[in-house]
């Protein structure tokens, strides 16, 4: 079983109340609580030795990528987010300067982002250290950003550059909440979510969430650097294309717009953000799946992102 059928197994019948806005399938729960104005946007990440980081990373690290993926998810709603809550897993006869040195790592993300920390829990783990972040956030009501909202002839966009994030960015990454909420404020935006599983399968989440088909121009898809040394220096690396769409954790932002926004959109972007690239990677068709065009062809793109049970 890969880890979408587990989800979808166990989101099938879970409880819920008259404060949900949307459950579990997008990148946040949103809950209405009655706050005039605003949803509550809520979410949940771990960080686990062995599997999203080593015994060799640099804790300050650790702490970044635990909070900095539920940011994250903020930003992929659209959102601010405001005070998150830690849980900790350690074995026994753990280092208290590493742990001092994650949270020194997380402390510094989340006063960038004027996050709190308001509290937590620790607990032994004898499998290595793992890491929690349960995040709240706000969304002002009517603008926040679903997955389910691309519309046939949206045009899509993404972020920054693809692949390669193992070599580096993956612990590094800054989340895109100052250019989400930019972007929501400043265009009507169809759907959005963060790239987490890879470009091939996190798209496909918007597909299925908003049933519509996709076709992606392969000369568009920005590359990442690494992605591209990778490719050359191995003949057994993936190709730097494959790379850009099957990497994950990438922590950039896939979104859609209505095709007339899209020239409007890149010229503002440029203005707003010229460090940051931004690319017009394809259009939403009626349908079902992503194909891939390039000058030869066009062909159904088979591959899928990552899976953390495969
Ligand atoms: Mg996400």
């Amino acid at each position: 079983m890969n880890e979408f059928e587990l989800i979808q197994r166990l989101t099938r019948s879970l409880p819920t109340n008259p404060s949900v806005v949307v459950g579990a399938g997008d990148d946040c729960a949103v809950l209405d609580v009655g706050v005039p104005e605003r949803l509550l946007l809520f979410k949940t990440d771990a960080v686990v030795e062995g599997v999203h980081f080593t015994s060799t990373t640099a804790p300050e690290k650790i702490g970044h990528k635990a909070l900095g993926r539920c940011l994250s998810d903020i930003a992929a709603m659209a959102g601010t987010p405001t005070a998150a809550l830690v849980t900790l897993g350690l074995p026994r006869k753990f280092n208290p300067e590493t742990v001092e040195a994650i949270y020194a790592g997380m402390n510094a993300l989340a006063r960038r982002h004027q996050v709190a920390i308001v509290g937590g829990e620790t607990t032994t783990n004898p499998g290595g250290i793992f890491l929690s972040v349960a995040l709240l956030g706000w969304v002002p009501r009517g603008k926040g950003v679903l997955r389910s909202g691309a519309e046939a002839g949206d045009a899509i966009f993404v972020t920054g550059e693809l692949g390669g994030s193992l070599a580096g960015k993956h612990l590094e990454f800054e989340p895109r909440l100052v250019e989400a909420r930019w972007l929501a404020q400043h265009f009507a935006l169809h759907a959005m979510l963060d790239l987490s599983d890879g470009l091939a399968g996190d798209l496909r989440h918007i597909l299925t969430a908003s049933r519509v088909a996709a076709e992606l121009l392969a000369p568009s898809i920005p590359i990442s650097r690494e992605a591209r040394l990778a490719a050359k220096a191995s003949t057994s690396a993936k190709p730097a294309l494959l790379a850009a769409l099957t990497d994950g954790e990438d922590f950039e932002l896939l979104f859609t717009v209505a095709s007339r926004d899209a020239v409007p959109l890149l010229d503002a972007w440029r203005k707003q953000f010229p460090k940051l690239p931004l690319a017009c990677i394809g259009k939403i068709k009626t349908g079902d799946g992503i194909t891939i065009r390039d000058k030869n062809s066009v062909q159904l793109l088979a591959v899928h992102g990552y899976d953390h049970f495969a």
